[in-house]
Formats: structure tokens, sequence, C-alpha cells
């Protein structure tokens, strides 16, 4: 027999968030999706508003909160670093307040947790690739502390919840995640790459566009986050989601040049500080533990945020 779950996502109308709504509900969950809305929108979630097992909740997670559910994915906190350096003082809140009252919430209805923790945790990594057993190279001081550190401390207090009250928790540190409802204006390389193009404006390298990423379609994401839910108790993480596959700033412009066929030019752009020059995830923890890895590339994944983008810019 189906058991159906009360699962509560907080940041659901995010980017990332509504996708795992979708995937749970159709999975036959009852989902209760809070957001408070400040970079996600209630259009990531309007297709789910006339299934009866959906509830939208607005919600700041630096507020108690109390529902009854079996199991909480804490998405909430802005990802991106033109949000989340807009209220640096609310985004340490929102990982810190927001751990601290959504761990609360699962020790009283003995919930099992998942935190959506974050590469950035590396900081600007001396390692490489990263494995979860790497402690990090963060500034504390600086722009991006805001939100490296608030989610250093939320990963502190998952496992001190874990030590002390016995919490089922589950710790992903995910690596840049692209695909459709991406914020369009948020600043992030492949969403502002692919607008620019499509938009014919100049696509803005910052730097030489010699660092890297890898970028993992959100698909994939949501698959390794249901993944690791399910995983048995004791196992925590934290443990790396994202996909291997590392591109320098300059292929991702290049490749978005080449398929929009754009006549847009590439500029180049001050570097913004702490920016890290590398990142690539290991993910042989992924592998062993949820038997997971990403199943599409870049291209294909480019080829459906591209067809999001073209929609939602002929729709304003
Ligand atoms: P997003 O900005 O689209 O989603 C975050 C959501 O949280 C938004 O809907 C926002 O309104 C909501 N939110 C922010 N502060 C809140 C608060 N105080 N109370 C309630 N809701 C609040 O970003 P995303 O890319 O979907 O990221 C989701 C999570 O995944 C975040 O925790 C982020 O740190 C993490 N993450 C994302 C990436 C990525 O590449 N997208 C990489 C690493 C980690
Ligand atoms: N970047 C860029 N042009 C842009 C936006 C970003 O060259 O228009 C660079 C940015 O400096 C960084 C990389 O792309 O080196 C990824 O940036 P993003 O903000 O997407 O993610 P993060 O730095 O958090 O990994």
């Amino acid at each position: 027999m189906h058991i159906r779950k009360r699962i509560l996502v907080t940041g659901g109308a995010g980017f990332i968030g509504s996708h795992l709504c979708e995937r749970l509900l159709n999975e036959g969950n009852d989902v209760i999706c809070l957001d408070n809305f400040f970079t996600g929108t209630k259009d990531n979630v309007s297709h789910l508003m006339d299934n009866p097992y959906f509830e939208l909740l607005r919600h700041d997670v630096t507020f108690p909160l109390y529902v009854e559910v079996d199991e909480i994915y804490n998405l909430a906190c802005p990802a991106s670093p033109i949000h989340y350096q807009y209220d640096p003082v609310q985004t340490t809140k929102t990982s810190v307040h927001g751990a601290i009252n959504m761990l609360g919430l699962a020790k009283r209805t003995r919930a099992k947790i998942f935190q959506a923790s974050t590469s950035e945790v590396y900081g600007d990594p001396q390692i490489h690739p990263q494995t979860e057993d790497y402690w990090g190279h963060v500034n504390p001081i600086g722009f991006r502390s805001c939100y490296d550190e608030g989610k250093r401390c939320a990963e502190t207090l998952f496992f001190d919840y874990r030590r002390q009250h016995n919490l089922r928790i589950k710790v992903a540190r995910i690596f840049n995640t692209y695909g459709p409802r991406m914020h369009p204006n948020d600043g992030r390389v492949v969403s502002n790459f692919i607008v620019q193009a499509l938009k014919g404006e100049d696509i803005t390298i910052y730097g030489d566009g010699s660092q890297t990423r890898s970028f993992c379609y959100i698909d994939d994401l949501v698959e390794a986050f249901i993944r690791l839910m399910n995983t048995r108790d004791d196992f925590t993480g934290p443990v790396n989601t994202g996909n291997p596959g590392e591109f320098t700033i300059k292929e991702l412009a290049e490749k978005v040049v080449a398929m929009i066929g754009t006549k847009s030019k590439i500029v180049y752009k001050p570097l913004p500080t702490d920016d890290p020059k590398q990142r690539q995830p290991d993910i042989s923890l992924a592998r062993r533990e949820l038997d997971w890895e990403p199943k599409i590339p870049l291209e294909e994944g480019l080829i459906k945020t591209i067809a999001y983008f073209d929609d939602l810019l002929k729709q304003r």
C-alpha cells in the first residue's frame, strides 16, 4: 500500500524547490511548499496549485513554524551572489535561524530532515576536485561570507542536532545547478549568458574566463535529493551532489553563443572578489552511497534551459 508522506519543502517556490515539489507530488506525497517569495515566485509553482495534495504557505523560516510532517527538505536561502548580498544579515539569519527552526520542528515531529548545503562551504578550494572530507578555504569576513559561513554554521547545527538529539539528518553539498525556472536576472552564469544571447546583448565574462565550474542539470540533482533522503538512517552525508564535467566559463560562453546562433559579442569584465578559480565535485561518495550520477550532458540541459528562457522572454 502506498503511504502518502507529508513533506515540507522550504524555499519550495524557488528554482530547485519548485522542481522538487513537482517530483514529490508525482510520487504521491502530500507537499507543503513554504516560501517568503524573496527570490522565488508563485509562477514557479502555479502549475501545481490544482493538486489537492499541494499547499503553498507564505512564511519566513527565520520564524518558528508548527506543522506536522514526516520529512523536511530545507532549501530556503537566496542562492545567487546578487541576491544573497542584497541583505547579507538576513542571508545569515535565513541559514542559521532557519536551520534552528527547521531542526526544532524535526525534533518535535521526529521528521527526517535534509539540508541544501553548498559547494561554497569549500570556499576557494586548495584541493581539486573537492571531496567531502576537505574542510574548505573560506574567508569569514568577505562579501560571500554571509552565504558561505551561514551554510557552514547550518551544517554544524545539523550535526549537533544529530549528536545531541539523534535526529535523522541528510546533508547535500550542491554544486552549480541550472535549468528551467532559474531566475532570469539573478546574475548566475548560465542564466546570464542565455538571456544575453537571446536578447543579442554582449555576453559578459568576468575575468579572463579561465575559471572553471561544473554544471548539473536540475533533474539529475532532484534525483540525488530523493535518493539521499531515502538512504539508511545512519547515512548523514555530507555528500557532494553535482556534475563532475568541468568547463571554463569561456567554453560555456562559446557553447551558448554557438547553440543560440546569436550575434552577441563576448566581452570581458572585472572578476568579482573571492570568485573561486576552479570548482569540480568529487562524487565518489554519491556514486557509492546513492548509486547516483548525473545523466544529462551539458548540451542537452542547455537546450531545455534555452527553450525555457526563450518562452519567458517572449511572454514579456
Ligand atoms: P532560489 O533563490 O531560486 O530559491 C531559494 C528559495 O528560498 C526562494 O524561493 C526564496 O524566496 C526562498 N527564501 C529565501 N529566504 C527565505 C526565508 N527567509 N524564508 C522562506 N523562504 C526563503 O535558489 P535555488 O537555486 O533554488 O537554491 C535552493 C537551495 O539550494 C538554496 O538553499 C541554495 O543555497 C542551495 N544551492 C543552490 C545551488 C544552485 O546552483 N542553484 C548551489 C548550491 C546550493
Ligand atoms: N560569471 C561570468 N559572467 C556572468 C556571470 C558569472 O563570467 O555574467 C562567472 C563568475 O564570475 C564565476 C562563474 O561565472 O566565475 C560562475 O558564477 P555564478 O554566479 O553562476 O556561480 P558561482 O560563482 O556561485 O559558482
